[in-house]
């Protein structure tokens, strides 16, 4: 379908004998290298996607600019600016949760090291701590990709259908990559996988959470502060504690069964990819407020657009799950953490798209 210029095969390696000067690790120890390796790969994917996004997004806007329907340019109409001032917050969105992750590991690599492990050491035991997060940017930024490179077939209209026009050329080859690096449904059993084995041995407080927010559920949920960043603080945490108390509830009710409950296992996924892309956007947000590079109107709008965005997605995968439960009296905690904490600030999100397309517009580089 695309990338005519590699050369893609099957290799097949049959009683190979290999002489042990050639071993490029510890006999019997490689699948913990490939598996690393795949970390790598899910980073860098998720990284690729943010260029193409951008790239799709030029695209679209120059030619937005310039073709003119009904009498003017189709960028001056609303359908198109929504379209623009999407694909502009979904890739400061997974940019966001790229570069915290990269220098999540780099931070881990740099103490390792200091704790006397090898750079290479390092590097492979820094990113075996984050394997959940690489698998979330590669399915994130994997999937917004294919959402902006639509979208900017669909600005093109036909023109975006014939192979003359450069979108095309990026449609399909950018199909490959919610298979390869581990197809998304893949990585998300990783997410979920990994989650409870951290969960079970401690390394994240999932259990001892869930006993508090269970007691918890009843009293109210505090009212949204006028401030936006701490209202997205707020909407954060309300998050947070929604996806450990679904979570704990799902563990309970299928226990070992979770592994044959694969829609449930997604769903779980789903929560904390919307989860880890929010709380990045808001840190970044928050960072460039601290070193007074924040321009209000133009991040606010970002935050405000990508909080919207994954409001709906766990509004749709929290329905999801209620109604995944044969038990009741688990159907009804997950729908009074719903009713408790799955709540946005009021925001204009028509107003706050149009002001980030004004802002797409006004770009020369378009
Ligand atoms: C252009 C290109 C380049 C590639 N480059 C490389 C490379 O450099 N190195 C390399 O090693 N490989 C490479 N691959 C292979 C690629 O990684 C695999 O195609 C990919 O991992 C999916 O495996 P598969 O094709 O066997 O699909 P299958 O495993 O047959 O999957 C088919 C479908 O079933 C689903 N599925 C499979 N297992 C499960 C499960 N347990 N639970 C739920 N759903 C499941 C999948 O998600 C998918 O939707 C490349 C492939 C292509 C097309």
């Amino acid at each position: 379908m695309g990338f005519f210029g590699w050369s893609t095969c099957q290799v097949f390696l049959e009683n190979v004998k290999v002489p042990k000067e050639q071993l490029l690790g510890e006999r019997n120890k490689g699948l913990k290298i490939a598996l690393n390796t795949l970390n790598t790969g899910r980073i860098k994917l998720g990284a690729s996607c943010i260029g193409v996004g951008k790239k799709a997004l030029n695209h679209a806007v120059s030619y937005a600019k310039q073709r003119e329907q009904f009498g003017k340019s189709i960028s001056d109409f609303g359908a198109i600016q929504d379209k623009i001032a999407r694909m502009e917050a979904y890739i400061f969105a997974n940019e966001s949760a790229v570069f915290r992750l990269g220098n999540d590991i780099d931070l881990l690599r740099a103490t390792k090291e200091k704790q006397g492990e090898s750079f290479s050491e390092a590097k492979i035991n820094s990113l075996k701590e984050f394997s959940i997060e690489s698998a979330i940017v590669k399915v994130y930024g994997s999937e917004i990709q294919d959402y902006i490179v639509d979208q900017a077939v669909q600005i093109y209209g036909g023109m975006g259908f014939s192979a003359e026009s450069p979108v095309e050329h990026l449609y399909r080859a950018i199909r490959i990559s919610r298979i390869y690096e581990g197809t998304n449904e893949i990585n998300r059993l990783v997410i979920i996988k990994e989650f409870v084995k951290k969960g079970m041995k401690g390394e994240l407080e999932i259990f001892s959470l869930f006993s508090e927010i269970l007691e918890d559920l009843s009293t109210p949920s505090a009212a949204f502060s006028e401030d936006v960043i701490q209202q997205y603080e707020q909407f954060v945490n309300n998050l947070k504690s929604l996806t450990i108390l679904i979570s704990g509830v799902c563990l309970q009710e299928f226990m070992t069964q979770l592994e044959n409950e694969q829609e449930v296992s997604m769903c779980i996924s789903d929560l904390l990819i919307s989860l880890y892309v929010m709380e990045s956007t808001l840190l970044r947000v928050k960072k460039l407020q601290r070193i007074d590079l924040l321009d209000e109107t133009y991040h606010f709008s970002l935050l405000k657009i990508i909080g919207f965005d994954v409001f709906s997605k766990v509004t749709t995968t929290v329905n999801e799950l209620i109604g995944a439960f044969n038990s009741k009296k688990e159907a009804k905690a997950i729908v009074a953490a719903k009713s408790k904490y799955l709540k946005i600030p009021h925001s204009n999100v028509k107003e706050e798209r149009r002001n980030i397309a004004k802002y797409v517009l006004a770009k020369e580089s378009n």
